[in-house]
């Protein structure tokens, strides 16, 4: 939590009025209030050095520099900013030249990004409007008014009417630190509002990921959306179809991998959102009355480690959010015939394949999202050196704590787990006794110590079932 900010936090709306005066509440065209320093509470100690050293080298080679965005956002709402985003009227071009540290990315939406060792500040130009033709034609938009480039430069100005929501339009001067608010967006960080710039359905036919950006920010802020920004999602969802798989698989880490999945699940579904993103899985949510909850389980499980500050997998989610749908498909295979491990190997196929077609799952992401599967399958089978093997497999712990998730959504009869999480603790001695409760007796069969011997060295699976 940022220093000196305890107040603030308590009581967020009302201390920014008393910081920043009484407003006219009423009034409905913005016009660009600049707060000065002494005036409001966002203070350089709040932002890294790296973000600093970018706005100073720039201010000093005679451009005008501000940070933006999600900073200047979160700073006024007490929370410590994540990442640095800075604006500039440098070209892209003359940021490159001044920073050796930095490289020009993106085509659609052209930016520089900075980097210092791990942290990366990214410094865009001020954009105009889409329409003006600047010469060079870089502004491009489809016939559904969806912008494909967004290049064409502009004045500070058109640059925050340009960016989504009023309290993502605010914006830090390095020359005198004073706040300039374009669109009201000090009222609506008060107020706990998202409110698109604009017209709704344009900036949303502009650019449908601004409707998950909505939801994003919502849960993660706990903010609600203005009624007019709220409005056209229901109808204008579908629109996400024709976002590119790969930017949609970026958004979706972003929604889900943040520390608020679960509020995000949940405002995705109500806004119609979710079916866009995965559209099996919503309608296996309809058929089997335990998908929801793995969902929910899951992305419980992985707020909660953020939380905790412990690593998280994309593969476990997407493993989570799939698994309706691959166990549909695989009954289907099965009660067609095919026995049951084909049948979940064609089902992870078919379900990926179509998946694919709305994000994008990097096969780093998808390969160890079907070993989770696999091991489904596994987990069960607990003879002897079978058991070992499950044991060792490298996503064993992720698998096990997938098979946590099914039984407390009420897919499976809950046992299977406890069993593991003995076997997990136990002894040698123990682990006999646990093999030899499941069924098989390795006592019995004479030969613990070979067993034993090959637990240590593992190897490939025979062809013994
Ligand atoms: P956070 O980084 O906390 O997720 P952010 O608001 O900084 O939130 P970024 O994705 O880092 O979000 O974008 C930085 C800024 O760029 C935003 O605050 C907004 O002003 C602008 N922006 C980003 N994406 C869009 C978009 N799709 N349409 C319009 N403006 C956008
Ligand atoms: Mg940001």
């Amino acid at each position: 939590m940022i220093k000196g900010f305890t107040r603030f936090l308590q009581s967020p709306g009302e201390h920014l009025r008393s910081l920043f005066g009484p407003q006219d509440a009423s009034a409905s065209r913005p016009v660009l209030r600049v707060i000065p320093r002494q005036e409001h509470p966002v203070s350089r100690q709040h932002f890294s050095d790296a973000a600093l050293k970018v706005l100073y080298r720039l201010h000093n080679a005679g451009h005008e520099a501000f940070l933006v965005g999600g900073c200047i956002r979160d700073s006024l709402l007490g929370r410590m900013p994540k990442d640095f985003d800075v604006a500039t009227d440098a070209t892209p071009e003359q940021v490159r030249e001044l920073f050796r540290n930095s490289r020009i990315i993106g085509r659609r939406f052209r930016i520089v990004h900075v980097r210092f060792g791990r942290e990366v500040i990214e410094v865009t130009t001020f954009r105009g409007k889409p329409g003006d033709d600047h010469g060079d034609h870089i502004a491009q938009q489809s016939d559904d008014g969806m912008l494909l480039r967004d290049n064409v430069w502009g004045n500070i100005e058109e640059d925050a009417l340009r960016r989504d929501f009023t309290v993502n339009a605010l914006y830090y001067s390095i020359a005198d630190f004073s706040i300039h608010d374009f669109a009201d967006g000090v009222r609506d960080i008060e107020s706990r509002t998202l409110r698109l710039i604009g017209d709704p359905a344009t900036r949303y036919r502009e650019d449908p990921v601004r409707m998950l950006r909505a939801v994003r920010f919502a849960a993660k802020l706990d903010f609600h959306l203005a009624p007019e920004t709220e409005a056209p999602i229901a109808e204008l969802a579908p629109l996400l179809l024709q976002v590119p798989p790969a930017r949609l698989f970026d958004e979706v880490l972003k929604l889900f991998m943040a520390g608020h999945g679960v509020e995000t699940f949940r405002l995705l579904r109500d806004y119609g959102l979710f079916a866009m993103l995965f559209p099996e899985a919503d309608e296996a949510m309809a058929e089997l009355p335990w998908a929801e909850a793995v969902i929910e389980q899951a992305l419980a499980s992985t707020d909660k480690r953020i939380h905790e500050e412990r690593p998280v997998t994309p593969a476990f989610l997407f493993a989570a959010l799939l698994w309706g749908p691959v166990q549909q498909r695989q009954k289907a295979l099965e009660d067609d015939g095919m026995p049951p491990i084909p049948a979940l190997q064609a089902a992870s196929q078919q379900v990926i394949s179509r998946q694919l077609q709305h994000v994008a799952i990097p096969k780093r992401f998808s390969l160890p999202m079907r070993d989770i599967w696999d091991l489904q399958q596994r987990l069960p089978l607990r003879r002897g050196k079978r058991v070992f093997q499950t044991r060792e497999h490298p996503r064993f712990r992720a698998a096990y704590d997938f098979l946590l998730i099914r039984e407390a959504a009420g897919e499976l009869e809950p046992g299977l787990g406890d069993w593991w999480t003995a076997f997990q603790d136990a002894d040698e001695h123990e682990q006999r006794r646990l093999l030899s409760k499941a069924g098989a007796d390795p006592a019995g069969s004479g030969a613990p110590r070979k067993r034993r011997r090959r637990r240590r060295k593992p190897r490939k699976p025979s062809g013994e079932s």
